[in-house]
């Protein structure tokens, strides 16, 4: 697959992150215009929800895109995704003879507020990274013990907040929780000191289910993809997290990228996940490539400072698929919804630069993090910017997904005192 060339100047630059090949969904809002679909191309964001209204866009068979979020388009189903994809993609290719008509819809993308790209109804988290499984295991329970025995046989996961995920740019207040003193068992109550975040990547389910639904059907059920990074409170999460798994440690925020990058665009770069080191059972193995070539980087700013890439990974190191964690999590019968989020799993890669939280990087605080500007880090300070990224490469081109942004504001004062 090389550049599909667009009349859209900007979007033929092969560093440009939208290129015609991309087509991402997004919802954006200008001063004159109300919040609505729309798709960037190059340096601007098409209005796909006047399109629509103007008769140039006719993906279903009634209205889907004049809305704040993408749900409706997605609920219509795959054959009206690939028709959206295919009449934009007339519009906009290079020697469109519709070129007049549309070009009033291109909106220039520095001009324009981005919200988030679809209502999410539900919101599961995995663990489907092995080296950071296996880090995080080792800090809490030791080499021997770092992989629990399910591991390698199940897409482990608990089901999250909805109601806390936000879009790119929202700022992040340090939560207050319960801590466990370093001596002995009484707790805390005290403003997080090991606020972290987790590089991971979210699937977006756009078809709902009613029963148990194999690799390839969830495969098919999915829409896109969005970077996602899952804010974790990890003193929080050391005291309460056992027997039933993370809680309040993930409950105050999780931020996504504004597009959703469609399967359509990502169909190049698929790839197998990597060998099994156990068989797994056969209702999760994966019938063909449903893993993603997509190189991931996190970059941290101090406040006030320059930003330098403290990890650089790609998503092609996990275990699992996407698919394989949407075809598990249907097995006792769970309904799965459009708008359904599914995080990854923090990507963590072999080596120590690649993996993907602090608490791997620093290693639990007790290697702290030396950052260009002389500051270190064992985890994240008031101020502190963090902006993850990804991109796949393509012959002459790159699918961006935009970035995933989010910024540290001190905790208030304790919400409890009187
Ligand atoms: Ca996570």
């Amino acid at each position: 697959m090389s550049l599909i060339r667009s009349w859209v100047d900007t979007a033929n630059d092969p560093t440009c992150p939208f290129p015609l090949n991309n087509l991402p969904c997004g919802v954006f809002s200008t001063a004159a215009l109300s919040i609505r679909c729309g798709v960037a191309i190059g340096a601007f964001v098409l209005d796909v929800a006047g399109m629509e209204k103007a008769g140039l866009l006719a993906p279903g068979d009634g209205p889907l895109l004049n809305t704040p979020a993408w749900n409706p388009l997605m609920a219509a189903g795959p054959d009206v995704w690939d028709r959206l994809r295919r009449q934009l993609m007339g519009h906009l290719a290079e020697g469109s003879g519709t070129r007049d008509q549309v070009e009033p819809y291109l909106h220039p993308l520095d001009g324009v507020t981005l919200h988030m790209p679809f209502a999410v109804t539900e919101y599961t988290d995995f663990y489907a990274g092995r080296n950071h499984a296996f880090n995080v295991g080792t800090m809490f329970r030791g080499p021997e013990n770092a992989l629990p025995p399910n591991w390698l046989h199940i897409p482990i996961g608990y089901n999250g907040r909805a109601s806390s995920v936000v879009v790119s740019g929202t700022d992040v207040r340090r939560p207050w929780g319960q801590l466990k003193g370093p001596q002995d068992d009484a707790p805390r109550w005290a403003p997080s000191a090991r606020f972290d975040l987790e590089l991971e990547m979210g699937a977006i389910v756009g078809q709902p289910s009613t029963g148990p639904v194999s690799v390839a059907e969830a495969d098919a059920m999915i829409f896109g993809y969005v970077l996602l990074n899952d804010w974790s409170a990890r003193d929080i999460q050391a005291w309460e997290y056992v027997p039933l798994g993370p809680f309040q440690a993930k409950a105050t925020a999780t931020t996504i990228s504004p597009w959703i990058v469609t399967k359509a665009a990502l169909e190049p770069f698929r790839t197998q996940t990597p060998a099994r080191e156990k068989p797994l059972l056969p209702y999760l193995q994966e019938p063909g490539p449903m893993l993603y070539d997509i190189a991931l980087d996190v970059e941290l700013a101090p406040g006030g400072g320059d930003a330098s890439v403290i990890s650089r990974t790609n998503y092609k190191e996990m275990y699992y698929s996407a698919a394989q964690q949407l075809a598990h999590h249907t097995t006792s019968g769970c309904p799965m919804r459009v708008g359904d989020l599914l995080g990854s799993g923090t990507i963590s890669g072999p080596v120590k630069d690649s993996r993907g939280s602090l608490l791997e990087l620093s290693w639990g605080g007790q290697e702290p993090l030396s950052l260009p500007g002389g500051q270190t880090r064992s985890f994240l300070e008031d101020g502190d910017r963090l902006t993850l990224t990804g991109h796949c490469q393509g012959d002459g081109y790159t699918i961006g997904f935009g970035p995933c942004s989010g910024t540290i504001l001190p905790a208030l004062s304790d919400p409890f005192a009187r």
